[in-house]
């Protein structure tokens, strides 16, 4: 799409700045970074999403830890170029960054079988008023529109929790435990969309509800995974 001529004339007049180093680029990342994706590859675990040694349906990570999705899965690790792309979106909220970069490689990292409705890990109403609009919905909007699957935004966050960082895995479940409510009933099988995943504690109490709310399963991914 569009010529060579007219991508240099528009970058002439709307220089674009690469997501992962801030360098001019033509694209949503230059070369290099391109180049440096720091792609999560398998083996890994198919329940959480977590590097391991060869595939298992659970890894000592996540075993016997209550993860109420089918499954997680990231294409990237969050770290490096990984981690800007996961910055521009938050704090630059660079639509092109979801549809050009985060969607197709989303795309890659698919369960298999049928997909009713995509869905993002919503943000508590104050801080969507600070920052304008929810990184998770502009994901999942790009992803929808990709793969041809309705997006909704079922879930509501109606309790505001603290910042995870320095929770525990235990603390960080009891910190979003009733922390968000689905927008009326739910069908059918449910993408969950969030920018990062740490220790799923977010993405498990969100699959929950909508679990709760009729959803007949869910599967979670995320741009990135912290591992
Ligand atoms: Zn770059
Ligand atoms: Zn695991």
């Amino acid at each position: 799409m569009g010529s060579p001529y007219l991508a240099a004339l528009l970058d002439l007049f709307f220089p674009q700045r690469c997501a992962g180093c801030r360098s001019r680029a033509s694209d949503v990342l230059c070369g290099g970074c391109a180049e440096n994706l720091p792609l999560l590859e398998p083996p890994l675990c198919a329940r959480c999403g977590m590097p391991a040694p060869f595939e298992v349906p659970a890894c000592s990570g996540c075993r016997g830890v209550d993860l109420w999705f089918e499954g997680f899965r990231a294409p990237l690790r969050y770290e490096g170029v990984g981690r800007e792309a996961v910055h521009a979106l938050k704090y630059g909220g660079h639509a092109r960054v979801a549809e050009r970069l985060a969607a197709p490689l989303l795309a890659r990292v698919l369960p298999e079988g049928r997909l009713d409705v995509v869905v993002p890990v919503p943000l508590h109403p104050s801080r969507l008023r600070r920052r304008g609009y929810n990184q998770a919905a502009l994901l999942a909007r790009a992803l929808a529109g990709r793969i041809g699957v309705p997006f909704s935004d079922k879930l509501k966050a109606v309790r505001r929790t603290r910042d995870q960082v320095e929770l525990t895995a235990a603390g960080r479940r009891e910190n979003v435990r009733g922390a968000f409510e689905a927008r009326g009933r739910v069908r059918g099988r449910v993408l969950l969309v969030d920018d990062v995943l740490t220790t799923g504690a977010t993405m498990s109490e969100c699959a929950r509800v909508l679990l709760e709310a009729g959803a007949s399963g869910v599967y979670a991914v995320g741009l990135c995974r912290a591992c």
